[in-house]
């Protein structure tokens, strides 16, 4: 039972966090049960040592880059801000898009204070692309890094990074993407795309909550600038005993997605594209947002005309969804993410994202669509009661009234 005293059916919130993996809690849970610092020399040292180096063959694995290129963090905030620390130089400026994650647009304004740089926002299309033509402007001010998630967390739209890193070498920059809803969900291959850091969570894809990596190409990062002062963990790149239960559970998620990546994406894809069409046709007001296919397989952000997000959500207790991102959530802010989409406040705050993982079923999303339909049904006779309300939506058609004060 949750805290709230509402033990959600249905989990649809895989971008704020999934749900472990079977192989990962078995992996962590020998971990737990055993004792050895893996910087110890005696056997149950050596034991944590070699269960570090075997996960990170698996995380190397999933990325197709070499074990030495993956430094172990707390997760992908603090491999952002490694990143980022590491790549920038005095007096060059930094680039960024308007959707980053705040790990990477606070970590940018803070080193770029530090640096004495400044930092360059790349707007976005209303379908969440970028605005590359803002990118080419940016990139004339000889940045030291250029920084582009790989998907969004709030739309899972994905970046084009083969041309984001094609461009941005041209001009000289330092290539950093923000992968951590991309990795265990779509292949990516290091060996070909050729990023010069990349930032991961375990938690995104069934490890535990805690644990994630920086992938720094060997040779062409000039140095990693770890944020931390201690010992010589990770190379001297990131002091502090090492996470094993977390390491040792992200390698074994990392394996298990890696062994069926395409199919799963395929499985979820459908699942989500059910739900959409259920939905929408059902709701005939809802707008996806989003580019339709350049996003991720499992993520659905619906804006549900007049309706807010919080209201929604408190009429279907039994589906775990996000209003905007959870990171934004409690913060009484409408989404950046959308707002710099272009929709309006009241469009942000009428938006929940539904995102879909590894372990949804189609049962989950068969229930998930009659709540949400018999949400949207109560929500909007509450808000408002002079309406007739049918199943596609108040009489009058898509001009519905707009959202009173709720
Ligand atoms: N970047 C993105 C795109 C994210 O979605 C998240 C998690 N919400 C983070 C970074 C932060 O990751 P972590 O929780 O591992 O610090």
């Amino acid at each position: 039972m949750g805290h709230t005293g509402v033990d959600p059916l249905i989990y649809l919130d895989y971008n704020a966090t999934a749900p472990v993996r079977p192989e990962a809690l078995a992996a962590t849970t020998k971990a737990l049960m055993a004792v050895g610092n893996a910087s110890s020399v005696h056997a149950g040292g050596r034991d944590a040592a070699l269960a570090v180096d075997q996960a990170r063959e698996r995380v190397a694995a999933l990325l197709a880059c070499s074990p030495s290129e993956l430094i172990f963090t707390s997760g992908a905030t603090e491999a952002n801000n490694l990143a980022i620390q590491s790549a920038a130089t005095p007096g060059q400026s930094l680039v960024i898009s308007a959707v980053e994650h705040p790990a990477v647009t606070e970590a940018a304004v803070a080193v770029a204070e530090a640096a004495g740089g400044k930092v360059h926002t790349i707007g976005v299309h209303r379908d969440g692309t970028l605005r590359l033509e803002e990118l080419e402007e940016a990139l004339a001010t000889s940045p030291a890094l250029v920084s582009i998630m790989a998907a969004n967390n709030e739309t899972g739209v994905l970046s084009d990074l083969d041309l984001m890193v094609k461009i941005a070498h041209e001009a000289g920059a330092l290539v950093h993407s923000d992968a951590t809803q991309l990795v265990g969900r779509l292949p990516i291959d290091l060996r070909r795309l050729d990023l010069d850091l990349l930032s991961m969570s375990g938690h995104k894809f069934g490890a535990p909550q805690g644990v994630g990596a920086l992938f720094a190409r060997r040779g062409t990062v000039p140095a990693i600038r770890p944020l931390m002062h201690g010992g010589g963990h990770e190379r001297g790149r990131r002091p502090g005993t090492l996470n094993v239960p977390g390491i040792v559970g992200l390698g074994a998620a990392a394996e298990a997605a890696a062994r069926c990546l395409d199919q799963e994406a395929a499985r979820v894809r459908l699942l989500r594209d059910r739900f959409e069409t259920a939905v929408m046709a059902a709701l005939p007001g809802t707008r996806r947002n989003g580019h339709p296919d350049l996003r991720l397989p499992g993520v659905s952000s619906l804006t549900f005309d007049g309706l807010p997000a919080d209201a929604m959500l408190a009429a279907m207790p039994a589906i775990a969804a996000s209003e905007g991102s959870a990171c934004s959530a409690g913060a009484m802010e409408p989404s950046r993410v959308l707002l710099a989409m272009g929709l309006s406040r009241d469009e942000a705050e009428c938006t929940i994202r539904f995102s879909l993982g590894y372990a949804t079923t189609a049962d989950d999303i068969d229930i998930a669509v009659r709540c949400v339909i018999g949400a949207e049904r109560r929500v909007r006779a509450a808000l408002y009661p002079n309406t007739t309300t049918t199943a596609s939506g108040p009489t009058g058609g898509q001009e519905g009234p707009r959202r009173h004060d709720a």
